[in-house]
């Protein structure tokens, strides 16, 4: 199959919106741009063009999409909002919507079960990106990350291009992702003490931002076939390359004959990895002064890059972890669990 790459620009994005619309209603698969990553999109009352997602992000079955909504009137269209999180739920909305927050909430029966692995409940998300709110204002869109499962998110239409070139029919450019970190997600639900966010996935929606709508506790343990707290696949977002994630510099005792790369934060003269041997390769998250923000929009960047450089192993500095910075460790712990794997 010919992937065909377009670019939605000011001049002509209403088109470009036409045209991806016309390939999802015919049951094909579009990458789209979001503000978090790149999404491998299909109509979500569609089971065959949401199968065919799994299919080409080689996906288990057991790990639900996200569904992408076009207003936030159309949140009934797909979740029944219990009475009791109604006021939190319409909080979380008039405070994050749009933008990179994903709720989950019951289901709607007419979901398809592939949607949400059989869940009774799904992830929803309107986001802050027009292309991606304008193609879901036509329908509700099933969409992952435009990865092979497992890999880095694609914060970009090469990065996309790279992981999937000649299987989707169809990418959208809308330029490189504004947060570049997946969205959080989040679980509302309902205590003797009140209601309560369960924290699934960390993101750009930071801790201490939902804080202040709510209690913020943990997911519940995740067993190995069952997503019961998704998002929380251990060995994830990972690159091809082993990477390790080094807390202390001590900590980190080079090998002869390994060409290893760095992933530093901040770079030279402010980063204590620098000397530590001869590194093949070296990206910078943030120079400099350091923006852990500007850290989330350059992680998978970097990544990629070290892929690219053809290194043995990836040897990765830790963030400090305050706002974003919670979810660019937890997806460094992620990557190098799969290394450990
Ligand atoms: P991705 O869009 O590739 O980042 O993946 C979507 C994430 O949302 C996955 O980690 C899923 O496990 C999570 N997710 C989707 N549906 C649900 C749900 N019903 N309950 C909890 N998490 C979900
Ligand atoms: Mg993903």
């Amino acid at each position: 199959m010919d992937t065909k790459r377009v670019v939605a620009d000011f001049e002509d994005w209403r088109e470009v919106v036409a045209e991806a619309v016309a390939v999802l209603e015919d049951g094909g698969l579009v990458a789209l741009p979001t503000e978090t990553v790149y999404g491998l999109a299909a109509d979500a009352f569609n089971a065959e063009a949401v199968a065919k997602v799994f299919e080409v992000k080689e996906r288990p079955s057991f790990d639900p999409l996200i569904v992408h909504i076009g207003h936030k009137r159309d949140l009934e269209i797909v979740a029944d909002v219990p009475e009791e999180l109604e006021e939190i739920v319409d909080e979380l909305i008039a405070t994050y919507w749009p933008g990179p927050l994903t709720l989950v909430l019951p289901k709607k029966a007419s979901v398809p079960d592939l949607v949400t692995s059989g869940l009774d409940t799904v992830a929803v998300r309107l986001s802050a990106h027009e292309v991606m709110r304008a193609v879901a204002r036509e329908m509700p869109i099933a969409a992952p990350s435009a990865n092979r499962f497992g890999r880095i998110s694609p914060t970009s239409a090469d990065a996309v291009m790279a992981e999937l070139d000649g299987k989707i029919p169809m990418v959208v450019d809308g330029g490189a992702c504004r947060d570049g970190l997946e969205s959080t997600i989040v679980a509302p639900e309902m205590t003797e003490k009140g209601p309560v966010l369960r924290l699934l996935r960390p993101g750009p929606v930071s801790r201490e931002d939902l804080r202040k709508i709510a209690k913020v506790i943990k997911p519940k343990k995740t067993k190995a076939d069952h997503i019961e707290a998704p998002g929380q696949v251990e060995s994830h977002y990972a690159p091809e390359t082993p990477l390790i994630l080094i807390d202390k510099p001590a900590d980190f005792v080079p090998e002869a004959g390994v060409k290893y790369g760095l992933l530093s934060y901040r770079g030279e003269g402010n980063s204590s990895l620098m000397e530590a041997t001869e590194w093949a390769h070296i990206e910078i998250m943030s120079q400099g002064k350091g923006k852990l923000a500007e850290g989330a929009v350059r992680l998978f960047f970097c990544l990629r890059n070290l892929d690219a450089a053809g290194v043995d192993v990836i040897v990765s500095e830790s963030v400090s972890e305050t706002g974003i910075g919670v979810a660019i460790m937890d997806r460094l712990r992620r990557a190098a669990a799969a290394t450990k794997k």
